[in-house]
């Protein structure tokens, strides 16, 4: 599903066209998107709300409204969108949700299998949701000493633990593999064996490919869009995600790839990674 520098492309592009428009109506595809609100109180919600703020917290988009927060979690397939109407037949046949504004174009969440999630919030429900949240590894009151705390109090695999919302945000497969790579840390070890070190080394690794791929746009590995409908520039620069039995670009061995880890894809170079 889209990560951190994607839903970061994402506010960022909507951020324009969103911030102090008021949406007009709203309607719904299907209701299994939906998390702790019901389509009926959504869609009345909505309407009449002004948009004050949209903003990135973990891998969601948190869209300000009157004393209330939707919160949209893109799945794999998803992308959020404001469109001039009428919409294509392919972008209105998978639009889940279609919010048309003041200015006449029209907020869109499309999700053609639906894996992503909406939840609208009032403020107190809002500071629960943010206070389970680990922190957000760009935010530099994030130190490497209590991201290395985090990494030990567990025997899992750090590959787990850096996906691990609750312990570091916005880190999904892809960015996980790269980052594990490029820190030379072999994903399987034991969160509970890393150095203060390595720790270091893993969350500056984890920071700088962050930030180059919200400078690349993304990554668009399946159908990640941007906010304004294309594809990321960051998937020709990833070094292992995808690429199992290739040559490793540092020392030219055979990447493995497993899924003993984590039961989700796991890319890497036995000889630079330990
Ligand atoms: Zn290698």
């Amino acid at each position: 599903m889209p990560e951190l520098p994607e839903v970061e492309t994402i506010v960022r592009d909507l951020r324009p066209s969103l911030v102090g428009r008021t949406i007009l109506r709203a309607s719904l595809s299907h209701d299994d998107v939906l998390r702790g609100v019901s389509r009926r109180t959504l869609v009345s919600r909505l309407t009449g709300a002004t948009i004050h703020e949209i903003t990135r917290r973990a891998k969601h988009a948190v869209v300000r409204l009157d004393g209330r927060r939707l919160v949209v979690q893109p799945g794999m397939t998803g992308s959020l969108m404001v469109q001039d109407p009428p919409l294509a037949e392919r972008e209105h046949r998978y639009a889940v949700l279609q919010a048309p504004l003041d200015d006449g174009r029209v907020l869109v969440y499309r999700d053609v299998r639906r894996l992503g999630t909406l939840l609208l919030l009032d403020e107190a429900g809002w500071a629960r949701y943010d206070r389970d949240l680990g922190p957000e590894p760009l935010d530099p009151a994030l130190s490497d000493e209590e991201f290395g705390r985090r990494l030990r109090r567990s025997r899992q695999a750090v590959k787990k633990l850096i996906m691990d919302q609750r312990l570091i945000v916005g880190v999904g497969n892809i960015y996980a593999n790269e980052a594990l790579f490029a820190s030379g840390i072999d994903p399987s070890r034991a969160g509970a064996l890393i150095t203060p070190a390595e720790a270091s080394v893993l969350l500056r690794e984890i920071r700088r490919i962050l930030l180059a791929a919200i400078e690349a746009r993304g990554s668009t590995v399946r159908s990640y869009r941007t906010g304004t409908g294309e594809a990321g520039g960051f998937q020709v620069a990833l070094d292992v995600y995808g690429r199992g039995g290739e040559p490793c670009v540092r020392c030219g061995t055979r990447l493995t790839e497993t899924h003993l880890i984590d039961a989700r894809t796991t890319v890497l170079c036995h000889r630079c990674q330990s």
